[in-house]
């Protein structure tokens, strides 16, 4: 039996017109198009089945309809082309399809297909990228997240006083300026205790600075425990601590003050070892008064309380 396709008609079968995925064009032997189907309207978004203006020219660009017709030149029934079809717009996109081209007394069949193991290339390639990306976009996410811990952190660590874990001078600066703000928005009272250890050079220069250090932590931890809630108790400096009390008179701070300086004086101490004291000044924030001027009242009260002997609390304000 001779294999040769069936005699198609000088139009395309109406059960192919639909397909999309190949291209089936009818041409005439001077290169005129007679009949396509929908695979090829697909490429030219402009033209649609009848455009008077459709040229095939601008559609095979290679082979280009010219050597089509000069491979079918004397040729009758034959399979004339065989390979690579590149289909498309002259002046926009053009995709690689495989296709055969079949010519006949009056006519050039030329069917083409989408060049399937190319897409299934691009499919594997397109899923590979698709992988790496999400990929990458976990690692993004990852490092973002890190980052946001380290800035945390960093801010954290820049707020602490790493000996004994509580705020440090900076951060009392700043907290001192927000219970600032709010007691001159709200009209509530604000007090403030200073602290300062009482000869504690001599406990350094006594038992060592690791001694002093322990005594620095065991006083903290003492503080904490007897400070209310809403009080902020800061580290300010080398031995010296403060307590910023919101919504709290002198008098009320005075209380606390002796609360705290009694419980510091109760720290157990070995046989031998310097007792451990703190001088306190309080001071509480007048109308319009800078918080420069509010902490040299304090100030000048515990200097005051290391005067008069230390292991006291003097009140910068009248007593009543
Ligand atoms: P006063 O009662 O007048 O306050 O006497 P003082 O000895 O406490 O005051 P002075 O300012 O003379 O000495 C403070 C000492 O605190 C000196 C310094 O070495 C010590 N100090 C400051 N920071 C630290 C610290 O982090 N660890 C230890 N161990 N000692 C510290
Ligand atoms: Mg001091
Ligand atoms: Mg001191």
């Amino acid at each position: 039996m001779i294999d040769r396709p069936v005699a198609i008609p000088q139009s395309v079968p109406h059960f192919l017109r639909s397909l999309r995925s190949l291209v089936l064009v009818i041409l005439d032997r001077h290169g005129a198009l007679i009949d396509a189907n929908q695979g090829l309207y697909d490429l030219l978004p402009s033209a649609g089945p009848g455009d008077p203006q459709l040229s095939v020219d601008n559609v095979f660009l290679n082979p280009t309809v010219e050597e089509l017709l000069a491979r079918a030149d004397g040729q009758y029934d034959a399979l004339i082309y065989t390979g690579l079809v590149t289909l498309g717009d002259i002046d926009g996109d053009s995709e690689s399809w495989i296709g055969h081209a079949y010519c006949r007394e009056s006519w050039i069949l030329v069917v083409c297909e989408r060049d399937v193991q190319q897409e299934r290339q691009l499919r594997r390639q397109l899923l590979q990228l698709t992988e790496e990306y999400a990929e990458q976009e976990r690692e993004l996410a990852r490092t973002n997240r890190e980052l946001t811990y380290y800035a945390n952190e960093a801010k954290r660590l820049s707020l602490t006083d790493p000996l004994t874990g509580l705020p440090n001078r900076r951060s009392f600066d700043q907290l001192m300026q927000h219970h600032a703000k709010l007691a001159r928005r709200h009209g509530d009272s604000l007090t403030i205790l200073l602290m300062d250890l009482d000869r504690f050079k001599a406990i350094n220069d006594r038992h060592g600075h690791q001694h002093g250090d322990q005594v620095l932590r065991d006083v903290a931890a003492v503080l904490t425990e007897r400070v209310r809630a809403g009080d902020v108790l800061s580290r300010w400096g080398g031995e010296e601590f403060t307590v910023l009390a919101p919504k709290t008179g002198h008098a009320e701070g005075v209380k606390l003050a002796e609360r705290l300086r009694l419980a510091i004086e109760a720290i157990p101490h070995a046989e031998g070892h310097l007792p451990v004291t703190i001088s306190i000044g309080v001071a509480e924030r007048r109308n319009e008064e800078s918080t420069e001027d509010f902490l040299a009242r304090a100030d000048a009260a515990l200097y005051q309380a290391k005067d008069m002997g230390r292991n006291r609390t003097i009140s910068a304000e009248p007593i009543e």
